[in-house]
């Protein structure tokens, strides 16, 4: 037995990275996983990889993708049961150097591709859903060129806070998770080249001195989604190395 037999789940951002493992993760213990993405020939190679899990290709960012995404749940037929609201993208630009462009750009994916990808699954939400949001570590952390980003992933937390007050007495509980650094192909989209060496300078400050492998942040991920946070609401874990904790 599963802790998911049954269950459907939403995966944003589930072609690759935390979303893969936890994807994975999910299937595993039984539930059948929907996974979205922008790019199409990922997700099938993802969904091939997860087993029990349909691709739907979409951006978050774009209301009509994600109805799309959602009229494929609602056609399997059993509700949603987990959520987890994960797609997310960081670009490096100091104060001086940000652009109207990539400001725009992170807080369209960030901040509005995580409110359309909760609002338009309220319909399809079965009481006892747990909706998990992907916050970070530079929500708080503040360093420099993480500005817009930063901003961006404590949009996310204060969703969180939010939405558990107004979904709770559906015993709908809606979290965020806080991951520190992942090892994920995050790195090599916001530091290209210097991305190994961004990766070893973090993990030399890390209690542990490494970085996460991404099936650490799926564990407490799949803990959120499983009864066994049955009274966690609203909650900020952190899956951070000890990064913002020391
Ligand atoms: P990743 O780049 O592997 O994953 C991001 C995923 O989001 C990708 O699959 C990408 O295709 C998808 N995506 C991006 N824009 C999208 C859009 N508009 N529509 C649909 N999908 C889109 O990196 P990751 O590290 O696994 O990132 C997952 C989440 O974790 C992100 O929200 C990220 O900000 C957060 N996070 C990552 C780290 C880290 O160190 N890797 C730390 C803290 C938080």
């Amino acid at each position: 037995m599963g802790q998911l037999d049954g269950k459907t789940a939403v995966v944003t951002g589930g072609g690759t990275g935390i979303g893969l493992a936890t994807s994975k993760r999910l299937a595993a213990e039984g539930a059948h996983v929907f996974i979205t993405g922008r790019r199409e020939s990922e997700l099938q190679k993802a969904a091939a990889a997860i087993g029990n899990a349909t691709a739907v290709s979409g951006d978050v960012s774009v209301a009509a993708d994600v109805d799309r995404l959602y009229e494929r749940v609602r056609e399997h037929g059993q509700g949603l049961d987990v959520l987890f609201a994960n797609a997310g993208i960081n670009h490096i630009a100091t104060l001086a150097e940000l652009t109207e462009d990539i400001h725009d750009a992170v807080f369209a994916i960030n901040v509005k591709g995580t409110f359309l990808t909760v609002q338009k699954a309220l319909p399809l939400l079965n009481d006892g859903a747990s909706v998990i949001l992907t916050a970070s570590t530079a929500a708080e952390g503040g360093a420099a060129g993480m500005s817009a980003y930063g901003a961006s992933k404590a949009a996310v937390r204060a969703y969180a806070r939010a939405w558990a007050d107004e979904l709770g007495s559906r015993g709908v509980r809606v979290n965020a998770i806080s991951p520190g650094p992942v090892n994920t192909p995050l790195w090599d989209t916001a530091f290209g080249d210097r991305a190994k060496e961004m990766k070893e300078a973090v993990a030399a400050g890390l209690p542990p001195r490494r970085v996460a492998d991404p099936d650490e942040i799926a564990a407490a991920v799949t803990f959120l989604a499983s009864s066994g946070s049955s009274f966690v609401y609203g909650a900020n874990l952190y899956v951070d190395g000890g990064m913002n904790q020391i």
